[in-house]
C-alpha cells in the first residue's frame, strides 16, 4: 500500500485507494516544503529567540475578534494549556467561576486537568547532581570537554525535542502553546549522563500523566507494531521513544478530540511513535477496528513540527494556501487522525454505510476496467458539482466528468481527458455542491477527517471552515454532535446535553450556550 499524504487511513476493502497522480504532485510538494519546516537544532534555537505570533487571534482576516464575542469565548484551550500551567493558575479559578461550568465531574476534569505538563520543574534543583564534571588542568582537555559537552548537548536535543542551554545552570525548554516552556534547570556543572537521566525520568512521567486523562496507551520504546498492508500481507515495525515536543502535541490533541480521546463508549486506543519510516510521506495514521485498530501511529515524518497551532509560525497566506497539505503543528496532524477515530468509532464510512460520502458532497466513479475484480482496484472519487456534473480530481486541479466518469468538455460534450472542462483549486468552490475544508481531498475519509480537524482545532480554524464551507461545516457539525449526544446523553425531550463551543470547550445546552455559537457563526458568515 503506497501512502503519499500527510495521513493514509487504512481501509478494509481497497488497500491501493491513496495512489494518484495528483497526489504525488502534493505529497512532492509537501515533502519539499516540509525540509525547510523541519527544524534542525541550530535553527531551533534561533526560532525560540523570536516571538511566536499567536495563531489564535492572528490568523483569519474575517474571524470574529475576541471582543465581538461574549466574554466567555476568551476562555479557549490555549489559555488553558497555558494557564494550567505552575504559576498561572487564574484561567482555572475564572473557569469554576464561570455559571456555564455547570458540568458533570467527568467533563470538568477532562478540560481542567489535561493541559499541565507534570512535574515542570521550573527552579533549580536542590539535589546535587551525581558527578560533577571534572576539572581539566590544560586547554587544549577543556577544549576537548566542551566539544563532548556540545555532542552530547546536540545528541540529548534531538532524543528528547528540547533545547538545553547552558549559563549560570543548564536549562531545558520546548515551545509550546505559543511560549518557551521550562522543563528542567540543573546545576551548570551537570553532566550529560545525569541531564539524560533526568529527562528520561520526566518523560515517563509526562506519559503517564497523558495516559491517566486520556483514553491512550503510549506504545514503550522498541514495542512491535504489525500493520496490515492489504488483506494478506502485513509489515513489521518497532516503536521508539516520543520526544517532549511530541508528547505535547499529542496532548495538544487529545485535549481536541474530546470525546473522542476518551473512553466513555469505546476502547483505549495504542498510539505508537514509529521507529522506522512509513511508506510514501505519512507522518501519522489511523488503522480503524475492521483491520485489526483501533491505532494511532505517529510516523517520524512528523518530528520537529511544531507541538501546537500556537508554535506554528507560517504567515496567515501560507497557512491558507497550505491547508491540508502542510501542517501547522503535530496537534493539527494528529487532531486530524482522531477525526478518522471518529468516524470509525461512529462507523460512518464503511463501505456498507456510505451515505455520508454523498452528504459529504461525493461520487464513486466506477473503476478503471483493467482494475476491476483484481481486489486492489483504485477508487475513483468525484466532487458533485453544481452545474449536474462530477468533478475529478488531476494534476492540474478538477476535471469535469459525468456520473460514470467520462470527461465532459466546457460544451457539455464528451471527450478525451485533454479536453475536458478543468477548475483551478482555488475556484473549486464555487463549482461542487459540498467545498472541501482543504486541500487534503483524495476521499470521503479524508475530508470527513479534514472537516473535524478544522471544526475542533481552534476558533479561528472553526470561523475559517464555515467561511469556506458552510455545506460541509454543516455535515461535520450534525456528527461531532452526534458523539457528544452518545458520550454525555441527550435532555427527555431528545435535545443535547452537551454542545462544543467555538473554542472547542464542551459544556452544558443552555441559553447563553446556544446563543455564543449562535453569535459565533453569525459573525464568521457575515459578509
Ligand atoms: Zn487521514
Amino acid at each position: 500500500m503506497t501512502m503519499l499524504c500527510s495521513c493514509s487511513i487504512f481501509t478494509a476493502r481497497s488497500p491501493s485507494i491513496l495512489v494518484d497522480k495528483p497526489l504525488q504532485v502534493q505529497a512532492k510538494m509537501s515533502r519539499s516544503v516540509e525540509k525547510t519546516d523541519k527544524q534542525n537544532p541550530e535553527t531551533k534555537t534561533n526560532k525560540m529567540n523570536t516571538p511566536t505570533r499567536d495563531f489564535d487571534n492572528a490568523s483569519i482576516a474575517a474571524a470574529p475578534r475576541e471582543a465581538e464575542l461574549a466574554p466567555e469565548t476568551k476562555l479557549n484551550l490555549a489559555a488553558i494549556w497555558q494557564d494550567g500551567n505552575p504559576g498561572l493558575p487564574s484561567a482555572r479559578n475564572s473557569f469554576n467561576e464561570n455559571p456555564e461550568q455547570n458540568m458533570d465531574g467527568l467533563i470538568r476534569r477532562n478540560l481542567l486537568s489535561n493541559l499541565q505538563l507534570v512535574d515542570f520543574e521550573t527552579s533549580t534543583l536542590n539535589e546535587a547532581p551525581h558527578q560533577a564534571a571534572p576539572e581539566s588542568a590544560a586547554e587544549n582537555s577543556e577544549s576537548t570537554a566542551l566539544e563532548q559537552r556540545d555532542e552530547s548537548t546536540r545528541r540529548l536535543q534531538e532524543q528528547f525535542g528540547v533545547t538545553i542551554s547552558y549559563g549560570q545552570e543548564v536549562a531545558v525548554s520546548l515551545p509550546v502553546g505559543g511560549a518557551e516552556r521550562t522543563l528542567l534547570t540543573l546545576p551548570a556543572d551537570t553532566p550529560p549522563a545525569e541531564i539524560e537521566r533526568r529527562l528520561a525520568q520526566l518523560r515517563e512521567n509526562q506519559i503517564r500523566h497523558i495516559e491517566s486523562n486520556f483514553a491512550v496507551d503510549i506504545l514503550p520504546a522498541g514495542s512491535q507494531v504489525i500493520i496490515p498492508q492489504s488483506e494478506t500481507e502485513s509489515s513489521n515495525y518497532h516503536t521508539r521513544a516520543p520526544g517532549f515536543d511530541e508528547l505535547a502535541g499529542l496532548e495538544a490533541a487529545l485535549m481536541r478530540s474530546q470525546p473522542t480521546s476518551l473512553a466513555i463508549n469505546a476502547d483505549r486506543i495504542p498510539v505508537s511513535f514509529m521507529q522506522e519510516s512509513g511508506r510514501g510521506n505519512t507522518r501519522a495514521s489511523y488503522l480503524p477496528e475492521p483491520m485489526g485498530g483501533p491505532a494511532i501511529h505517529v510516523w517520524p515524518a512528523s518530528m520537529r513540527f511544531p507541538a501546537t497551532q500556537s508554535d506554528d509560525t507560517r504567515n496567515p497566506e501560507n497557512i491558507d494556501r497550505q491547508r491540508g497539505l502542510i501542517r501547522g503543528s503535530l496537534e493539527e496532524i494528529i487532531t486530524h487522525e482522531y477525526g478518522h477515530r471518529l468516524a470509525d468509532d461512529l462507523d460512518i464510512l464503511s463501505q456498507e454505510n456510505s451515505d455520508i460520502a454523498r452528504e459529504l458532497g461525493f461520487h464513486r466513479l466506477p473503476s478503471p476496467a483493467a482494475n476491476a475484480g483484481s481486489g486492489a482496484e483504485r477508487e475513483r472519487w468525484s466532487l458533485i458539482g453544481r452545474d449536474g456534473y462530477y468533478y475529478e480530481q488531476y494534476a492540474d486541479g478538477w476535471h469535469r466528468v459525468d456520473s460514470q466518469g467520462t470527461s465532459i468538455d466546457e460544451n457539455g460534450q464528451s471527450t478525451d481527458p485533454k479536453g475536458a472542462f478543468r477548475v483551478a483549486p482555488e475556484n473549486l468552490a464555487e463549482h461542487v455542491a459540498v467545498a472541501p475544508s482543504s486541500h487534503y481531498t483524495t476521499n470521503p475519509n479524508e475530508v470527513f477527517a479534514e472537516g473535524v480537524t478544522y471544526y475542533r482545532l481552534n476558533q479561528s480554524e472553526r470561523a475559517s471552515f464555515l467561511q469556506r464551507s458552510p455545506e460541509l461545516y454543516r455535515v461535520i457539525q450534525r456528527y461531532d454532535q452526534m458523539e457528544l449526544d452518545r458520550a454525555y446523553g441527550t435532555n427527555p425531550d431528545g435535545s443535547s446535553r452537551y454542545l462544543r463551543r467555538p473554542d472547542g470547550t464542551i459544556v452544558e445546552n443552555s441559553e447563553s450556550s446556544r446563543r455564543l455559537i449562535a453569535e459565533f457563526e453569525g459573525s464568521a458568515t457575515r459578509p
